[in-house]
């Protein structure tokens, strides 16, 4: 990995969970210093255009719905959720309609306390990110 200029969140907080069950925090888009992303509920300035974009987070059930989550909808998982999840669950290891689910069982605090301890470096304490095989703070690898 080359060197990435990094933040340090000091917590994850749950308006960094998005509407299809991403937590944000985990994203290197949000965790690097420069032109850092704000999180898909947060202001579109640096997002990525396939983000601020996106079918799921601009989708009318969401709007409609009351939680801002997808586990509400009829149609939960849609094909569009279920590909997103495919994909993240083969390249990254991370199912987002699991984090769904879990929302939906337990509440989104329980959640957020969940990630909190499933994304700590155990080495620094850093958030890890989903993208990167190991911690961008001390190197330490993933688990
Ligand atoms: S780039 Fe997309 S996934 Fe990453 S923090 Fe921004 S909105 Fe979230
Ligand atoms: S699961 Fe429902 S709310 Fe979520 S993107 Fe699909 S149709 Fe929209
Ligand atoms: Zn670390």
């Amino acid at each position: 990995m080359g060197a990435v200029e990094k933040r340090y969140p000091a917590a994850i907080t749950p308006d960094m969970i998005a509407a299809c069950g991403m937590d944000c925090t985990l994203c290197i888009g949000y965790l690097r210093e420069r032109k850092p992303c704000a999180g898909c509920r947060g202001d579109d300035a640096n997002k990525p255009s396939h983000c601020a974009v996106c079918v799921i987070k601009n989708c009318d059930q969401i709007a409609a719905g009351e939680s801002g989550f997808c586990y509400e909808c009829a149609k939960f998982p849609c094909s569009r959720l279920r590909q997103l999840d495919k994909r993240y669950r083969t390249k990254y290891g991370m199912s987002m309609i699991e984090n769904l689910e879990r929302i939906r069982e337990g509440g989104l605090d329980a959640f957020v306390a969940f990630e909190q301890e499933r994304w700590e470096c155990s080495e620094c304490g850093g958030v890890i990110s989903v993208h990167r095989d190991a911690c961008i703070y001390c190197g330490a690898t993933k688990g």
